[in-house]
Formats: structure tokens, sequence, C-alpha cells
């Protein structure tokens, strides 16, 4: 199989990164997506090497959102930046975590990805409420690697 073989369709791509732009509506909250075949390392630990590749850590009040996925190996991770994990649980993420994995087991994979961006974005309004001078710090576009 060719390492060009696109994980997601274009139109599914763009429902994802519609989500993202609408998820940021609601929030300060900067969300990104990398979406990746496979890795041999720990999925979370990759996540946060893609975090940093990224420069997610650069936005002013620390509240990158990254939703790293390893397609190949039926693995996601939600990775928010320190703003987010000072205010608030450990179990933040779990409702969202869970709501995705209930869509990726019945194989929706973009609705997955959308509804979680979405919902995301309801939560860290809380925290996070979008401001009227609010500038797009991290792109929307979805990040690939093979
Ligand atoms: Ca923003
Ligand atoms: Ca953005």
């Amino acid at each position: 199989m060719s390492k060009k073989t696109p994980f997601i369709s274009t139109q599914d791509e763009e429902a994802i990164v519609a989500a993202i732009q609408e998820a940021e509506k609601n929030t300060s909250g900067e969300i990104r997506v990398h979406i990746e075949a496979h890795t041999d390392e720990d999925h979370y630990e990759h996540a946060k090497k893609v975090f940093d590749e990224l420069k997610m850590h650069e936005t002013e009040l620390r509240n990158g959102v990254l939703f790293y996925i390893a397609v190949n190996d039926h693995k996601f991770v939600i990775l928010g930046d320190q703003g987010i994990n000072d205010k608030v649980a450990d179990n933040f993420w779990d409702t969202t975590k869970e709501m995705m994995q209930n869509y990726f087991r019945k194989g929706a994979f973009k609705e997955g990805l959308v509804e979680g961006i979405l919902k995301a974005g309801q939560e860290l309004k809380i925290h996070f409420p979008y401001q009227d001078d609010d500038t797009d710090e991290l792109s929307n576009e979805i990040s690939k690697s093979s």
C-alpha cells in the first residue's frame, strides 16, 4: 500500500476543519488534529512530541488541545496544554474520549472526530470563553504524517 494513502477523504477533512472552526467560536482554546498511520512509541508520549513539533505550547493562555490519532493502531489521545491542566480535573476529557470511542467502534471515524471536537469546544468554554479580540493562534488545518 502506498504511504500516501489518505486517511480521510477531502470531504471528511473539510467537515473536521469546519468542526474546529465551530468549536473555536466557543472558546479561546485552540484545537488541532494530527492524524498518522502508526507509531512504535507509546501513544501518549508520541502525542506530546507532536504537540511540541506543532508548537502548540505557544498560545497565550497555554490552552491548545491536540487530538492525536494513530489510525492503524486504533489509538487516539486528547492532549491539553498546561493552562488547561492547571484549571481542570484529571478526568476532564473522559466524557469526550468515551463519546469518540463509541463512534470509532462503529467505524464512524469522521463523526467521532467531529463530535469530539465540538464537545471539547463546549467543555473548554467554561474555563476559556471566547474573547472578542480572539485570534486564530493555531491553524485549523489537519496535520498529517505517514
Ligand atoms: Ca483562538
Ligand atoms: Ca485554530
